[in-house]
């Protein structure tokens, strides 16, 4: 219904890549927390980082489900944090340069994003306080042709590593949701910092704290409108959320597969753990959950790609998408018995990761406030004309 034989043989290709040139150094990537930057430039020869880029900017303009594609593939490797810096890159700072970039900044990054020559991320949360955006506190101080940034951010994926910071910033602090902006900073720009962040999971991802004092950038840098950055953000955010879902649902799909095999070998009482009812209707639920949530993420894509306006839909997808991931992937980890506790086996790993998903790009509380907003007060949010 949603994909083509060429949709199909890119799903084949993009797999044998992944297995020959991202799988044997996964390993390293999550004991060091940095990803060789070789591999950015092979994703960039391939065109994945283009699949959603107009052609004018080298990209291949393909519709989303090439797309669901990458996103679904790259969750199959399980490295949830080698995925994160991949797609953060590809469609969370590009979308940006995209969308509200100049015809300049669009020729000099976006080109070479694109190529997989130039890194991005895109940093919002600060550490006072993530989900209330437009109460950040940095700011940007229009002066002469140049803009002044303080502040500081955390929690930003590829935020040590990356070449260019896609970073909104107060331009107007009397103003809560059109005082916002968005900047483009070039990484070697004097006054910025960075400081790489321990964590959970998502280990092979670079995730920074990162710290603006006094970063003079040109007035060109600005993203767009001055004062619109607010509504950019929130509207690229449909996006960010259904990728999250996506995601949500690929992992999930991936442990029920995982388990199954198990099942298959492993023996106690003297049968395979497939024959014990007990266990085969809780894998007759999980299936079930995880085809739910991918059924409903297609059909959200689908809206998404022919330019539904999809807020709900997309907060709804990553709301139910990540917790039925963390439950799947917990109780996958438990047909494994002690294996599904131990790092040689795979979900260990899986369930770290994953439980960034209730969290990252806005919390499954946030994202019910939102929904609660549209189906109770029908707060309707519209996209910028
Ligand atoms: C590994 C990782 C990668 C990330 N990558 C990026 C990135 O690339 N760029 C970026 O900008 N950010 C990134 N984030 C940040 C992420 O989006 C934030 O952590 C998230 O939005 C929550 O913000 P916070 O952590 O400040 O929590 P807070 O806003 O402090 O919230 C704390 C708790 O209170 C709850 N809460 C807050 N307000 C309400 C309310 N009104 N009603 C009910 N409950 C509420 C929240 O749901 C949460 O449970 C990343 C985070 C992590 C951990």
């Amino acid at each position: 219904m949603y994909f083509t034989e060429e949709h199909e043989s890119f799903r084949q290709s993009f797999k044998e890549f992944l297995q020959k040139e991202v799988v044997p150094h996964i390993n390293k990537w999550e004991k060091n927390g940095i990803i060789d930057r070789f591999i950015w430039k092979k994703f960039g020869d391939m065109g994945y980082f283009g699949l959603n880029t107009p052609e004018a900017y080298d990209g291949l303009d393909l519709d989303l489900f090439y797309t669901v594609i990458f996103l679904e593939e790259l969750q199959k490797v399980n490295s949830g944090g080698f995925a994160a810096a991949m797609w953060a890159h590809a469609y969370l700072a590009m979308t940006h340069l995209n969308k509200e970039g100049s015809e300049a900044i669009k020729e000099k990054y976006l080109k070479a994003s694109v190529a997989g020559d130039l890194i991005g991320c895109l940093c919002i949360t600060e550490p006072f306080g993530g989900s209330d955006v437009a109460g950040m506190r940095s700011t940007a101080e229009k002066k002469g042709d140049s803009y002044i940034i303080n502040g500081s951010k955390t929690f930003i994926t590829n935020g040590v590593l990356s070449d260019y910071l896609i970073v909104a910033a107060k331009t107007d602090l009397h103003s809560k949701h059109n005082g916002m902006s968005i900047f483009l900073i070039d990484r070697d720009t004097k006054g910025v910092s960075a400081t790489k962040l321990d964590k959970l999971g998502w280990r092979a991802s670079d995730t920074g704290e990162i710290a603006f004092d006094n970063v003079e950038i040109p007035a060109s840098n600005l993203m767009g409108e001055e004062g619109k950055g607010f509504p950019y953000i929130m509207q690229h955010f449909a996006l960010e959320r259904l990728i999250m879902g996506i995601n949500a649902h690929a992992r999930a799909e991936y442990a029920v597969d995982y388990a199954i095999n198990y099942m298959g070998e492993r023996q106690a009482f003297g049968n395979s753990l497939d024959k014990f009812q007990a266990l085969r209707h809780k894998i007759a639920e999980m299936a079930s959950e995880v085809e739910m949530c991918k059924e409903f993420n297609y059909a959200i894509t689908k809206r998404l790609d022919n330019g539904d306006y999809v807020v709900k839909e997309a907060s709804m997808s990553k709301l139910v998408s990540t917790k039925m991931a963390d439950q799947v992937i917990y109780d996958a980890l438990q047909m494994l018995g002690g294996y599904g506790y131990m790092e040689e086996y795979p979900m260990a790993r899986l369930l770290r990761d994953s439980r960034l998903g209730p969290i990252g790009g806005g919390t499954s509380e946030i994202l019910k406030e939102i929904i609660a907003k549209m189906i109770i007060d029908k707060k309707d949010y519209k996209p910028l004309t």
